[in-house]
């Protein structure tokens, strides 16, 4: 019997090794791998480059507290602010830390504000992470079920929806930030439209609120660009950033510009783990490595590939909702529940998702080559083909009206 607490719904693989997109199991099959351990792979498996910088990191010096100057976390401070437009980096170690800062950030801004009790708007189907302050900021009540009483001091709109915002900002005079995703990850891949950034900078210059943005999954060249919002032109003041970061070491960062940036004094914040030698060797050889070899250009031209390839394949297909994204971050929304297509999948060899019951996810390596998303293709779609055939078929759809 295993002793690892019953948290997650495993499927029945267990990979051993990996090699850019593929992965290998304890018996020796292999996988095309579609999902990047959840958007965190982007270099893929066993990048050399990314490889040779932790081993010589490991061998230099692994961790060595925040009691002490660590000066990688200079280094890649540094970066993170020349390709952010942001000021300055908090490094704590997962998404939810990242969040975590930014509404401990949130909060002393509003105290400063002389607010007493300082709010955030957030978004409806948000995922910001699962410690009691991001399940409460995060807009499922699957993730915050059984896990009552929430935090307080988040206020709920709708996502995409500036109108919805606007009336919080007359109603509700305790707001200090908005904390948002520009494209809803867990939640389904849902898109913004154009302006919804452009709106809310606006909002929260009209009302001195800190613009906060959720590219935990977004993040890392992931669409196309270093961060969602550079697609738009829109400054915000606080940027969360992890999955992508490290490529599988983890790390997290909470960045911000301007005034935000100098909130926390020694004492505020703190982190044990946080922004190691170790950490900070991996994302900036992740950063390098994206850069060199131009995986954000990749990004863009595989992830228009698979979505073009997919509308053709499944045109006119009844049960298909829409096919949407950015970049390597693509949704396939159909109109039934298709959990079982994941197990198909892996069945035949290749790793993908479905999220919020009926999207199927894709969130590949940015090294994906042409061929490899070719195989991705022409291996997913029949399943979603066959699966649409079944669940739309006007006897399935009497069945579960
Ligand atoms: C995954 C995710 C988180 C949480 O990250 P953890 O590292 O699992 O804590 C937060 N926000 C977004 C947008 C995410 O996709």
């Amino acid at each position: 019997m295993s002793h690892v607490m019953n948290t997650y719904a495993r499927l029945p693989a267990a990979f051993v090794r990996g090699e850019g997109c593929w992965l290998w199991d304890t018996e020796g099959r292999r996988y095309l791998d579609a999902m990047a351990g959840i958007a965190v792979c982007g270099l893929g498996h066993g990048h050399p480059r990314y490889v040779a910088a932790l081993r010589e990191q490991a061998g230099k010096l692994v961790h060595t507290s925040n009691l002490y100057e660590v000066t990688l976390q200079e280094k890649l401070a540094d970066r993170l602010a020349g390709i952010s437009g942001m000021d300055n980096v908090f490094f704590c170690n997962s998404g939810c830390e990242a969040n975590e800062a930014a509404i401990k950030l949130a909060r002393l801004y509003g105290h400063k504000k002389n607010i007493e009790a300082p709010a955030i708007v957030v978004m409806e189907k948000a995922f910001h992470g699962r410690t009691i302050a991001t399940l409460s900021a995060t807009g499922s009540r699957k993730v915050q079920a059984g896990f009552e009483p929430l935090v307080a001091g988040f206020v709920r709109v709708p996502f995409d929806d500036l109108a919805a915002v606007k009336r919080v900002a007359e109603s509700n005079r305790s707001v200090v930030a908005v904390l948002v995703e520009l494209l809803q990850g867990e939640g389904g891949v849902i898109v913004c439209h154009d302006d919804y950034l452009h709106g809310l900078r606006e909002i929260c210059n009209a009302n001195e609120w800190l613009l906060m943005l959720d590219e935990v999954q977004s993040g890392m060249g992931r669409t196309g660009a270093w961060f969602a919002y550079q697609h738009s032109g829109v400054t915000p003041d606080v940027v969360l950033l992890a999955k992508g970061l490290g490529n599988g070491v983890p790390i997290g960062a909470c960045l911000a510009a301007g005034p935000t940036a100098d909130l926390f004094k020694p004492g505020s914040h703190g982190s044990t783990f946080g922004g190691s030698p170790l950490a900070c060797a991996a994302a900036l050889a992740t950063l390098a490595v994206i850069e060199d070899e131009r995986l954000m250009e990749n990004a863009v031209a595989i992830g228009d590939f698979i979505r073009s390839s997919f509308a053709e394949r499944l045109a006119g297909a009844r049960g298909l909702k829409e096919i949407r994204g950015k970049g390597l971050m693509i949704g396939i929304e159909l109109e039934h529940p298709c959990g079982e297509i994941v197990q198909q999948a892996l069945d035949k060899g290749l790793l993908v998702n479905v999220i919020a019951d009926n999207v199927v996810r894709l969130l590949p390596p940015l090294v994906m080559k042409r061929e490899e998303a070719e195989l991705l293709v022409a291996t997913l779609a029949p399943l979603i083909t066959d699966f649409l055939a079944k669940s739309s078929a006007p006897q399935a759809a009497a069945q579960t009206a």
